[in-house]
């Protein structure tokens, strides 16, 4: 990680306190991308306006269309997703949405498996 000046952008060695090209205070390191324009430190990590998605409406087809009790379980992860979100607790809520979606695509496959079994059962009988 070179250390750029903000005067001639020249690049320095990590931990220069000043540039090597045109003596110019180099800003301190971690900061290498601030050029007092954009202070990318103050945005707040956190400050997410889109909410993850809950994939409540495709949990909710699944559970009417094929009665799977993972379907049950998609749906409430999609609610605990929407409700850390809620709480501002981002980490939470994308992970309650990737455990929704995962849910709903184990759903899927099994009521795929389940049809083919009644199909082939169905044919064999
Ligand atoms: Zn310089």
């Amino acid at each position: 990680m070179f250390v750029y000046c903000p005067e001639c952008g020249a690049a320095n060695s990590p931990g220069s306190k000043k540039c090597r090209i045109c003596s110019a205070k180099l800003p301190s390191e971690g900061k290498a991308c601030d050029y007092g324009k954009f202070d990318f430190e103050s945005e707040p990590k956190a400050s997410k306006a889109v909410a993850p998605p809950a994939y409540l409406g495709l949990s909710i087809t699944l559970s009417i269309c094929c009665c799977c009790p993972l379907s049950i379980l998609a749906i409430i992860f999609g609610l605990q997703s929407n409700y850390a979100f809620k709480n501002k607790d981002y980490d939470k809520a994308d992970r309650k949405s990737n455990a929704a979606r995962k849910t709903i695509l184990w759903g899927v496959a099994l009521t795929f498996v389940m049809w083919i079994v009644i199909f082939v059962s169905g044919i064999l009988d």
